[in-house]
């Protein structure tokens, strides 16, 4: 396999406008990086490509050669589902410009675009994309998959705000996407994942937010988990839809607002993020201190683009991780007494159970209006992140996550957000699409019948 391709590798380089590496070239370890530095592959090919006719141009070349082909984004899929083992690997890293057009409310992105350059240039005109949480995730691989984040109760999910889409087929075509150009393919990229194609471009409606938003942070200690956890279900589904939450149980980071004594404590943690009045945003957390104070926190309005990097250092890269998650009606008493009984169980200090709160504009898009799966009545992503510095932390916590997540599946919906499966299991992919499964498979079965992109959370064609 190796000779084929060093021979052939010439023939690639000369039809790209990008460039092409094979392991030992100087930038083929930093092209096949992953996020989850568990994750180790070693394509035997990467097709640095620099525009859709370049993406075409390898996937010709892959299938021709029979390789397997994957196509990496911004490198966080969790099952390092980007980067192939031999195969050839499509790197999108070099597409990256963002254009807006504020009076429309419209930006347009490439597909190697990570959210932090999205942001910047939108909140050049004070709007915003609704995305993620930490800023050097790909647009791509979130997009396709859905998209929480701060913004998901007053703007949806990411997919909800998608326009339209290049997207380059297994056949090579090069197609215009949107609810007129090949709709169902338009359907099924909001939220069916990377099984229709290699997306080169996104255009998204954009939002009027900041520059400046507010922020509390709320910490409680372990002792007074269950009436945090109480409190926290209670404001994550009554606040205004002008707010977004990440709750989690965690050890408090060795940060500077993070008073010394309290680093790494194990506890509680509630992030609100307030886009309406600051006044709106300071009444909530009145309210909250006099039912349960907690042991610190940190409340301040902040630029919107310094909250979409807040979190950043929490999930640095080469952390290695394994994730698995639920969708959940809520912190029930059940739900509750799970968490209080798994948590003190983790190994590392920096594994952690981060929780979104849903409603709102999310549960406002019609049920069929996009693949996305889970169904828009659900009100919590609840997700179980080990992560670690070692391969033995990682193993002990890979095991707490797998059965604090058996423990919670009496409560569950059934299916989960693709994005955060470390694993894929078909069963769990069926049942989170549900009627939408058929669907979808047809659509994969009209624009990619041989199952080319099959990587991660895989929809098998079927006519
Ligand atoms: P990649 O590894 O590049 O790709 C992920 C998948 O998408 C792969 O199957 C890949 O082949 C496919 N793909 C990538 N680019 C393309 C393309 N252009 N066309 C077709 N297929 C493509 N999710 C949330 O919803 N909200 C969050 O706040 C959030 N925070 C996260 C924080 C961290 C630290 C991490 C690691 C993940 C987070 N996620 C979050 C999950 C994230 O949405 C997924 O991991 C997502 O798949 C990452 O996309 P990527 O492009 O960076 O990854």
């Amino acid at each position: 396999m190796r000779n084929i391709i060093d021979r052939d590798v010439d023939t690639l380089r000369n039809r790209l406008h990008g460039s092409a590496s094979l392991p030992g070239d100087k930038d083929y370890d930093q092209t096949r990086s992953l996020w989850n530095g568990d994750i180790d592959n070693r394509p035997a090919l990467i097709a640095r490509c620099q525009d859709a006719q370049d993406v075409a141009t390898a996937i010709r070349f892959g299938r021709d050669r029979n390789l397997e082909l994957s196509v990496r984004g911004g490198g966080h899929s969790f099952s390092g589902a980007s980067v192939c083992d031999g195969g050839l690997m499509i790197d999108l890293s070099q597409q990256t410009t963002v254009t807006t057009d504020p009076a429309a409310h419209r930006a347009r992105c490439g597909g190697g675009t990570t959210l932090a350059a999205l942001d910047a240039a939108t909140q050049q005109h004070a709007q915003a994309v609704p995305a993620g949480t930490v800023s050097h995730t790909g647009v791509a691989g979130l997009t396709l998959g859905g998209g929480f984040g701060w913004l998901t109760r007053k703007a949806g999910l990411t997919c909800d705000n998608l326009l339209g889409a290049e997207v380059v087929t297994a056949g090579g075509d090069i197609l215009t996407v949107n609810a007129q150009e090949h709709p169902d393919m338009f359907w099924a990229i909001r939220g069916g994942g990377g099984n229709f194609g290699v997306v080169t471009n996104f255009e998204f409606q954009t939002h009027d937010v900041g520059p400046e938003v507010q922020i509390g942070l709320f910490f409680w200690s372990a002792d007074q988990g269950r009436e945090a956890l109480r409190l926290m279900n209670e404001v994550g589904t009554s606040m205004p839809n002008d707010m977004g939450a990440l709750m989690a149980g965690m050890n408090a980071p060795p940060a500077p607002f993070v008073p010394p004594a309290y680093h790494f404590a194990p506890g509680y943690a509630l992030l609100v993020a307030g886009f309406g009045s600051a006044d709106e945003h300071a009444r909530l957390f009145d309210d909250m201190r006099a039912v349960l104070p907690p042991l610190f926190e940190l409340v301040s309005p902040i630029p919107y683009a310094g909250l979409q990097q807040l979190l950043d250092d929490t999930a640095p890269w080469g952390a290695l991780a394994y994730e698995k998650a639920h969708y959940l009606e809520g912190l029930s008493s059940g739900v509750i007494d799970v968490i209080m009984k798994q948590m003190p169980r983790k190994t590392s200090p920096v594994s952690f159970t981060p929780m979104f709160n849903l409603g709102g504009a999310y549960a406002a898009v019609g049920e069929d209006d996009t693949a996305f799966g889970g169904g828009r009545s659900i009100n919590m992503v609840f997700n179980i992140t080990a992560m670690a510095q070692t391969a033995d932390t990682l193993q002990a916590d890979r095991v707490w996550a797998r059965r604090f997540w058996q423990d919670l599946i009496p409560y569950a919906t059934g299916g989960a957000y693709i994005n955060f499966m470390s694993e894929y299991d078909e069963s769990r992919v069926r049942a989170t699409f549900g009627p939408k499964y058929d669907r979808l498979a047809r659509i994969k079965a009209q624009y990619d019948p041989d199952n080319v992109f099959h990587r991660g959370i895989n929809i098998k064609p079927q006519p």
